[in-house]
């Protein structure tokens, strides 16, 4: 028994010591446990498919070739996606398991351990945390440019931050998770001409925000487009797209695994498309939604809460002392049955700020309910 404990040590020991030390301080991406709450913490849509598309869908879906490995390529639905996303047409798309699996694709794309080479991927904070453990997995170096108090960005230092790190990469999540606003179109259009590389334009919110940079990848030579049907109520079937010129989109294409879209998802995306009014409804559903929920959040004086133009809302708990912490808020909040994101801040620009998904009009009552019990204990 001893024997067999320490023979097991040795074999770990000799496998950790090949893990790269940037992996091993890396805390892995937390899920929290949502079992019996009401479940605002992940942008997902709460809505499900209607019972009659449910059914077909089930159809379909049993007559799936499991046997068999799913066409590599997808073509029947890239096309379906290119029409669905209003992709213009000389353009190119790859679709990856997510959009988080696109974002790797591009970054193993530029990684280069020359020692010569620096490569740096670029982003702004608070924003997206793949974007950073993402660089951190393939090995390159990170720059996160700080937004301004507001969350608009710094453009003064985003000018300085791109001559500085020359970045081969610049993500920007437009909305910006989790601050939910748009950055101003006239910085996008600059940060796009002046970057001496690509700019990734991370489009996840797209349903509920409605303004696009689709069409301008006619202008630019570097910009992508990404976006993914995990926000308009899909995100259980892992699918994402990154649209752009089609000699950037061959060369991110042959990073990816030959079967990374599997049958499951080809099928039941395929169907859903051809359906998608019923998201486009749901997605309707939830701006409205949104804007009575940021009505009845912005009624209470003890929260300052941020405009939106996503399907989330982020809040900070006003004059937070021993009585009134976020972290009490956001516990008090889980007490009464509903879990939403602590942004666990002591400081800076996320301060003790939350984060709550927007969800259907009865989750949100009860949540606006515990919120107030919340906020009045
Ligand atoms: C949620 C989110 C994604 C992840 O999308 P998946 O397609 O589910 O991997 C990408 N970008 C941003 C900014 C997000 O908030």
């Amino acid at each position: 028994m001893l024997s067999n404990l320490s023979s097991e040590k040795i074999v770990s020991e000799k496998s950790l010591r090949w893990i790269r030390p940037v992996i091993k301080s890396i805390s892995a991406y937390q899920v929290a446990d949502a079992s019996g709450l009401i479940k605002l913490d992940a942008m997902e849509n709460p809505y499900q498919l209607s019972e009659g598309l449910k059914a077909e869908l089930q159809i379909k879906l049993s007559e799936a070739q499991l046997n068999r490995y799913p066409d590599p390529s997808a073509s029947s639905l890239r096309k379906k996606l290119m029409q669905v996303m209003q992709v213009p047409e000389d353009k190119s798309i790859v679709l990856g398991n997510g959009s988080d699996e696109l974002i790797q694709m591009l970054a193993m794309a530029v990684a280069d351990h020359d020692d010569t080479k620096d490569v740096c991927l670029m982003s702004f904070e608070p924003g997206f945390v793949m974007y950073k453990m993402i660089a951190d997995f393939v090995g390159i170096r990170y720059a996160g440019v700080p937004l301004n108090q507001d969350f608009t960005l710094d453009m003064e230092r985003t000018r300085q931050a791109i001559k500085q790190h020359q970045p081969a990469i610049i993500f920007i999540a437009y909305p910006n998770n989790p601050s939910a606003n748009c950055y101003d179109e006239k910085d996008i259009e600059e940060i796009i001409s002046s970057s001496p590389g690509m700019v990734v334009l991370d489009e996840a919110y797209y349903p509920f925000a409605q303004t696009s940079f689709m069409q301008r990848l006619t202008e630019y030579d570097n910009l992508l487009v990404m976006r993914t049907v995990s926000k308009m109520g899909l995100a259980g079937i892992r699918l994402g797209l990154l649209c752009g010129q089609p000699e950037i989109i061959n060369e991110i294409d042959k990073i990816r695994l030959p079967y990374n879209i599997n049958v499951l998802t080809q099928i039941s995306a395929e169907f859903i498309l051809d359906n998608v009014d019923e998201l486009n409804q749901q997605a309707k559903k939830i701006r409205d939604e949104r804007e009575r929920l940021l009505d009845a959040m912005n009624a209470i004086p003890e929260l300052k809460v941020f405009p939106s133009q996503a399907n989330f809302i982020l809040f900070r708990v006003l004059n937070s002392d021993e009585n009134r912490s976020a972290n009490d808020v956001f516990d008090s909040i889980k007490q009464s049955g509903v879990l939403i994101k602590n942004m666990k801040a002591d400081t800076g620009l996320l301060k003790n700020c939350l984060r709550v998904t927007v969800g259907t009009p009865e989750e949100n009552k009860v949540f606006v309910a515990a919120l107030l019990k919340a906020v009045n204990n």
